[in-house]
């Protein structure tokens, strides 16, 4: 079987071939026995009518001794075809007559036979010359076979060509046969050879609904689920291939601009002051700046011109700053430079440039022309401190000293000049939020945070705004006043207030299924919040399950001690937790243990694009998929469009909250 082809084709075509072949020459041999047979019966036939006519012709003329009549009739036998000798013995075995073509032997009958040559193509025999039971003598004759044998030849060579011819025709039309009837089975080998060394399959065409049909309509069906999931797999590869890339990418990048982050820029500031101990050569500057009226861009034309904003500014100062400088986004509209080896007339040449470079950045906001400008403070290190806190927040100090000389310009670190200013502006937000929360000018609005599978309502957060005292019709949103909360501790008594009044609004309203609430990182410490809770929600008589509490997650990670405590306090009154801007920190799914949280609210920075970025998919799935496995709800901020909804049910999101869904309202619609 080794010598057979290996395809299913070739073995038919050979095997078809050798029952011809065998079949065939079975039939020729066969049919050249008949004719043979056939042959020699005429043969026989012959010779037995020989016998007879001879002896009737030469036995009357022996008994009569007539031997020139013998010789006569001797030489006329002579002349039929096929006669090789005649030569007659009489009674005494003498030879009497003869004819023949050559000479022949012997006088006597066994002189004759022993001298004659041997020649297989002649036969010879004898008949015995009686009559009436008396013997007259013997005739010898010689017959030549040669006709015989040629007729065997031509047969044999006849039967010999037809079978050939009939080989070639039958191998032919066999070939035909099994090429026609094996053609799917070997367009199927190819398709699977081609599969099995990972080439790309299309669909065989399936053809009759016979047998074979329906073994190809099989076989497309598994080759497309087999590289369906070919694909996958090679997706699954490139993905977590992408996603490793894009946690450590994100570990030391801001995500708007691609500058260094906070993390990144303290590493290289605390790397930057080791030196520093080492000798008076070591030394620097830090740049600290922020976008003048950054806020009111975004309030009036939107976040979207803020970002832009953003990134021009940060295009334009990264070209100025030097390779072995860097420019890092602390956050917000909030940047620094670090200048390792720069003087102070090195820090203040480089500030001139980049506030210069900023002011001719012209924008086009909906056909208001707008110029950019800066204000910047600038740090030494060591003059002005040799720890990296002193240096930034006296680099922040000297910003606001930048920023109360008007703005669009530098300044350089006074200390003598700082307390007062820092205390001015500090005050100023103390002042006012103070003065709101006496005059009763905070507010909460109520945004809807939707089921991904029924887009009904599920609950709504709890945002609080601020009545401009200036123009009671406008609003203050929560980026203008509680970063200067936190920084001074204000951010304590709007918490508490929104606690209360959140617990009030669930009191006021039965058939709202539950409230969220914001809390900042600055409170968890505090100990008496968790008890204000319990308290608000008995005197309200409002079931705690109705209360979750938001609190980001880089405020968690950031006093993960103090957030895990206060946790466990809100799981103990029977709240629910949310970690809010879920994902951002760099550990996220690392202290996911450690937290307790029920809910994850994924950053929006995640959803924002997810129509358009396959590697935030694969982010939001990997989120998706450790929340499912820890037994927590998911919730997606941001939700811009029906496409990124979509998605999200896709990618098997819970909640999904986002101005497509709806927008923060003063009043809830319940009911
Ligand atoms: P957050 O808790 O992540 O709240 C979501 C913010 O995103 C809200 O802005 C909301 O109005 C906005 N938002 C929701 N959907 C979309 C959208 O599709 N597109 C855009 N562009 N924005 C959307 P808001 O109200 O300005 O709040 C900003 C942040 O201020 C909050 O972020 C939260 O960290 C803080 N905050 C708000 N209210 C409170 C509060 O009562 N207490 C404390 N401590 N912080 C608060
Ligand atoms: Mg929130
Ligand atoms: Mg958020």
């Amino acid at each position: 079987m080794t010598l057979l082809p290996r395809s299913l084709r070739g073995r038919l075509i050979v095997l078809t071939v050798i029952v011809e072949v065998v079949m065939i020459s079975a039939i020729l041999w066969n049919s050249q026995r008949l004719a043979e047979t056939h042959l020699l019966q005429q043969f026989e036939l012959r010779r037995a009518e020989t016998s007879r006519l001879m002896r009737a012709a030469l036995a009357p003329a022996m008994a009569q001794h007539d031997y020139a009549a013998i010789s006569e009739i001797l030489n006329d036998a002579r002349q039929l075809q096929g006669m090789s000798y005649l030569v007659m013995f009489d009674d005494e075995d003498r030879r009497i007559a003869s004819a023949s073509a050559s000479e022949l032997p012997g006088q006597s009958a066994v002189e004759f036979l022993s001298g004659l040559p041997e020649d297989s193509s002649r036969m010879d025999f004898h008949i015995a010359m009686e009559i009436e039971g008396r013997h007259y003598g013997e005739l010898l004759i010689g017959l030549d076979l040669h006709f015989l044998n040629t007729a065997r030849r031509d047969i044999l060579t006849q039967n010999i060509l037809l079978a050939l011819f009939g080989i070639l025709l039958t191998t032919g039309v066999l070939t035909a046969i099994a090429l026609w009837l094996t053609r799917h089975l070997s367009a199927l080998s190819n398709a699977s050879r081609a599969l099995a060394q990972g080439e790309r399959f299309s669909p065989l065409p399936s053809g009759d609904n016979d047998d074979i049909g329906r073994v190809v309509t099989a076989f497309n069906a598994m080759a497309t689920a087999l590289n369906a999931r070919m694909v996958e797999l090679e997706a699954a590869e490139l993905t977590q291939r992408e996603l490793a890339e894009r946690l450590l990418y994100m570990a030391e990048s801001d995500p708007l601009t691609g500058l260094a982050n906070r993390a990144r820029f303290s590493a290289e500031l605390e790397r930057a002051l080791e030196h520093v101990h080492r000798g008076p050569e070591y030394h620097g500057a830090l740049l600290y700046f922020d976008i003048d009226e950054f806020k009111t861009i975004n309030d009036t034309f939107g976040h979207r011109a803020g970002d832009n904003v953003l990134l021009r500014a940060a295009n334009t100062i990264g070209k100025i700053v030097r390779a072995d400088e860097m420019l890092a986004r602390l956050g917000g509209d909030e940047f620094v430079i670090l200048a390792p080896g720069a003087d102070r007339a090195g820090a203040q040449a480089l500030a001139e440039r980049i506030v210069n470079a900023v002011r001719s950045i012209a924008f086009d906001f909906s056909g208001h022309q707008l110029g950019l400008t800066i204000s910047l403070g600038i740090a030494l290190f060591p003059e002005h401190g040799d720890s990296s806190e002193n240096i930034v927040s006296h680099a922040d100090a000297a910003m606001y000293q930048a920023k109360s000389s008007g703005k669009n310009c530098w300044r350089i670190y006074r200390p003598d000049l700082d307390d007062s200013e820092q205390m001015l502006h500090q005050l100023g937000w103390n002042d006012r939020i103070q003065r709101a929360l006496d005059e009763r000018r905070l507010v909460l609005h109520f945004q809807g945070i939707h089921s991904v599978r029924t887009g009904t309502v599920a609950h709504y957060e709890a945002l609080v705004r601020m009545i401009d005292p200036d123009s009671p019709d406008s609003l203050l949103m929560p980026c203008k006043f509680i970063p200067a909360a936190e920084k001074s501790g204000r951010i304590l008594d709007i918490d508490r207030w929104v606690i209360s009044d959140a617990i009030r609004v669930l009191a006021e309203e039965p058939d709202l299924p539950a409230l969220a609430i914001n809390i900042s990182a600055r409170s968890f410490g505090e100990p008496g919040l968790a008890e204000l809770i319990r308290s608000k929600l008995a005197a309200f008589e409002v079931e705690p399950q109705r209360l979750i509490v938001e609190l980001t997650e880089t405020a968690a990670l950031a006093n993960i001690h103090d957030a895990e405590t206060f946790m466990d306090d809100l799981h103990r009154l029977g709240c629910t937790v949310c970690l809010d801007d879920f994902g951002v920190g760099f550990s996220s799914f690392a202290y996911l243990k450690q937290l307790p949280a029920d809910v994850l609210k994924i950053d929006g920075m995640f959803i924002r694009n997810l129509a358009d970025d396959p590697s935030d998919q694969v982010f939001v799935r990997a989120i998706v998929e450790v929340a499912r496995g820890l037994g927590k709800k998911t919730v997606a901020e941001f939700v811009g469009s029906a496409r990124t909804l979509e998605i999200l049910r896709g990618l098997g999101v819970d909640y999904a909250q986002g101005y497509y869904l709806s927008h923060p309202e003063a009043v809830i619609q319940t009911g």
